[in-house]
């Protein structure tokens, strides 16, 4: 088991498969970034193999894949058959923009994907081009070929800005209704210049559930691996809603999860810069059981909490880096 110092118990691991992405949402990664990671660096399937395979034996159950856009790395679909296949990986899900879907849906189903979260942050043509930089069709598209796929649940995760989509609410929370999806709503987070630049449309997410309830009735409900959202049935349709809150309401004492980087870097916590280096470790020839005695040894010194709100200024990377 992996216990950090607060008695957190860790099972979930986010695993970042490139740190490069087809999108360029400003609120993530600026068109101006240049600092990614060297392909060199980038950890090879067989490595990323062998670390969640340690990961599992410590009691990692769940692995998301993300990035960047994971399915920007041509190896994806090897990565997850891989994964999956560890004794102890109870569930692989992956985070994507979906615009590569359409061609991906099928294949990753098969090699064991069973959820997705994909991004969306508007149905408004014009208005997406501007977040992303890229065109909406392929990602509609995407999200349709995932519904024939079987994948259960697909989430969509709308990043909520002041003045750019907050007006987009009423119009996706149709679009899920008719496409069977949960939809989940995020505050922005000042990671990276992106995240920051994204600060001054920062909107606390009970306003928008104030507004809601204005029309609705929202009834509290849960789902299986509920994580950091507060959930909310939709009148008396099947839409859920969640809320995910980072910076108004941080649910940091719950935390169950850690992040690795393409090139390997374990990072304690989303909002901190703590981290080791177990693509170094791999590859200078240590033994499974330093591995695992070094991801030990790191749980334990887990901070508790970001510090989003006390240093906003902290985090320099973009989100890219580690998925979110
Ligand atoms: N490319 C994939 C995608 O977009 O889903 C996976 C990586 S992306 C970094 C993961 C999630 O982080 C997305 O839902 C995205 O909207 C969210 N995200 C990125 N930058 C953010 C920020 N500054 N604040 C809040 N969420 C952010
Ligand atoms: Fe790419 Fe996802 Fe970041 Fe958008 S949110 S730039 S799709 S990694």
């Amino acid at each position: 088991m992996l216990n950090d110092s607060y008695g957190r118990n860790i099972e979930y691991l986010r695993l970042s498969i490139t740190d490069r992405c087809d999108f360029r949402c400003f609120y993530c990664l600026p068109r101006s970034h240049r600092d990614f990671e060297t392909p060199a660096d980038w950890m090879t399937p067989d490595e990323i193999v062998r670390l969640i395979s340690q990961f599992a034996t410590l009691g990692v159950k769940h692995v998301r894949l993300t990035g960047g856009e994971p399915l920007v790395r041509k190896e994806v679909g090897e990565i997850a058959q891989g994964i999956s296949a560890i004794p102890g990986i109870e569930e692989l899900s992956l985070s994507t923009n979906a615009s590569r879907l359409a061609q991906f849906a099928s294949p990753l189903r098969k090699a064991g994907v069973e959820r997705l979260n994909i991004s969306l942050d508007t149905l408004n043509e014009k208005k997406f081009q501007e977040i992303t930089g890229h065109r909406l069709k392929p990602v509609l598209e995407g999200i349709e070929h995932a519904k024939q796929c079987g994948y259960s649940p697909i989430k969509i995760n709308m990043v909520i800005m002041r003045g750019i989509n907050d007006e987009d609410v009423a119009e996706m929370i149709e679009y899920c209704i008719e496409h069977g999806l949960t939809l989940r709503f995020i505050e922005t987070m000042p990671v990276g210049e992106g995240g920051r630049s994204a600060s001054e449309h920062y909107l606390p997410l009970a306003e928008i559930e104030s507004r809601l309830r204005t029309r609705y009735s929202l009834q509290p409900a849960t789902l299986r691996g509920s994580g950091p959202a507060r959930y909310f049935r939709i009148d008396d349709s099947p839409l859920v809603v969640g809320f995910i809150t980072p910076k108004s309401q941080h649910f940091c004492d719950t935390c169950n999860r850690v992040r690795v980087s393409v090139s390997g870097d374990l990072h304690l916590c989303l909002g901190q810069e703590d981290k080791l280096s177990l693509g170094k470790m791999m590859r200078s020839g240590c033994s499974d059981q330093e591995l695992r005695e070094a991801i030990h040894a790191a749980i334990a010194r887990k901070p508790f909490r970001h510090q989003f709100n006390e240093v906003p200024t902290a985090i320099i990377r973009p989100m890219s880096a580690l998925g979110g």
